[in-house]
């Protein structure tokens, strides 16, 4: 009898990627250790510590004893504690029994995708993207398929291009406002016409809103603001960007009631719950005084964009358009005539500047880098002179 080869690994692991940023930043440290001097841009977090009231109530609640099992769908605290800050926030009234506390936001577009599509379901996504939506789709079974977010809409997609991917097998659609990689927000229209092709094609949306808290100038609009939605509505949202708590590992997610039980059984069966004194100091989020921190930060984050953003476009063969959100630039670096890995690779090793290649996002993210602007400006100044000197090297 002939004994076929096993492979070692499952099959739908296969054309899976990972978080580039996690791998480009351990290359980085390595170089670090070497004694080299580089500057971090490649990892999407705050350079911020967590508002003092969130630490002191986390090691409060360690000594209460917040330290057993939370129920699966969160603490009820929190739970309210969220949905009354987004029902304040928003046009809908959010039913705190539709809201899921997950480790990470990550985590919960996970237990959304898997709970809601099938294999061979189609799944649309507007990239460049953050790398979680597809690898969660694929890892479902379910089929990518990507709409192009254009730099001459401002990074925005065309919703008739969308509407053209839509077909029969279609299942959601996922959205990410504002915007990683490329700190684009999509307008109030967009997400309204996007809620009419949900309605028309019966299609669940995902619109993560990680962001929501980081915007200069008017604040981003979100699907909560669309009406007739909310029964085919994921929104994705937590703490680790607007409260500087990355690792804190607290995201959250509004799912409709009657998916509720299944996105409930993901979570029981794979994390159990969330740390439950983590949730007991995220209820320090929602209060004036870590309020006037956030705004802090971002006030922080607009000086550097500007810095940034002027810099770059004062280099020859870069060009960036100036985000309305997060804290990423996302600058056309085609006219350097390279690929954007080869750059990543040799701003790294060159110029001591840890950048993520656009491709790191698809692959609409040819010609495009990542740079993160949550770093200091002295060190955003710097590395605008090594990316200036390094390009007269090409
Ligand atoms: N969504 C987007 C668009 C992100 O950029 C990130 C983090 N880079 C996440 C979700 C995940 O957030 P968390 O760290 O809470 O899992």
């Amino acid at each position: 009898m002939k004994i076929e080869t096993k492979s070692r690994t499952a099959k739908r692991m296969q054309g899976v990627a990972g978080e580039a940023a996690f791998e480009m930043l351990s290359r980085a440290n390595d170089l670090e250790r070497q004694g080299r001097s580089i500057i971090h841009m490649e990892i999407g977090e705050p350079d911020f510590d967590t508002p003092s009231p969130v630490i002191s109530a986390g090691l409060e609640w360690l000594k209460k004893g917040a330290t057993h099992y939370s129920p699966v769908p969160g603490i009820p605290e929190l739970r309210q504690a969220v949905a009354g800050h987004l029902s304040l926030r928003h046009s809908v009234s959010i039913n705190w029994k539709n809201v899921v506390v997950t480790p990470g936001a990550k985590m919960m577009i996970f237990a959304i995708i898997h709970s809601i599509v099938d294999p061979g379901e189609e799944v649309i996504f507007a990239a460049p993207a953050y790398p979680a939506y597809e690898a969660a789709i694929r890892m479902a079974g379910a089929i990518p398929v990507p709409v192009r977010l254009d730099e001459s809409k401002q990074f925005r997609f065309s919703l008739d291009e969308l509407a053209r991917k839509i077909t029969a097998h279609t299942k959601m659609i996922v959205i990410n406002s504002p915007q990683n990689p490329t700190g684009g927000v999509l307008k109030y229209e967009d997400l309204q016409r996007l809620g009419d092709l949900a309605r028309k094609h019966d299609l669940f949306i995902l619109s993560d809103e990680i962001y929501s808290g980081i915007c200069y100038g008017e604040r981003p609009a979100s699907m909560l603001d669309v009406s007739k939605i909310i029964d085919r509505l994921f929104l994705v949202n937590g703490f680790s960007k607007t409260y500087a708590m990355t690792g804190w590992r607290l995201g959250y997610g509004i799912v409709p009631s009657d998916t509720f039980s299944a996105v409930e059984l993901f979570v029981n069966n794979t994390v159990s719950s969330t740390a439950t004194f983590t949730q007991r100091a995220a209820l320090e989020a929602f209060t004036p005084e870590t309020d006037e921190a956030v705004k802090g930060m971002v006030q922080e984050f607009q000086k550097r964009r500007d810095v940034f953003v002027d810099g770059l476009n004062s280099i020859t063969g870069i060009r960036c358009l100036k985000p309305s959100g997060a804290f990423y630039l996302f600058p056309n670096i085609s006219g350097l005539g390279k690929r954007s890995g080869e750059i990543a690779e040799r701003l790294l090793n060159e110029a001591g500047v840890a950048a993520l290649p656009g491709t790191a996002f698809g692959q609409y993210g040819e010609g495009y880098m990542r740079f993160s602007f949550a770093n200091s400006l002295a060190n955003i100044e710097s590395a605008i002179e090594r990316i200036r000197n390094f390009v007269t090297t090409l």
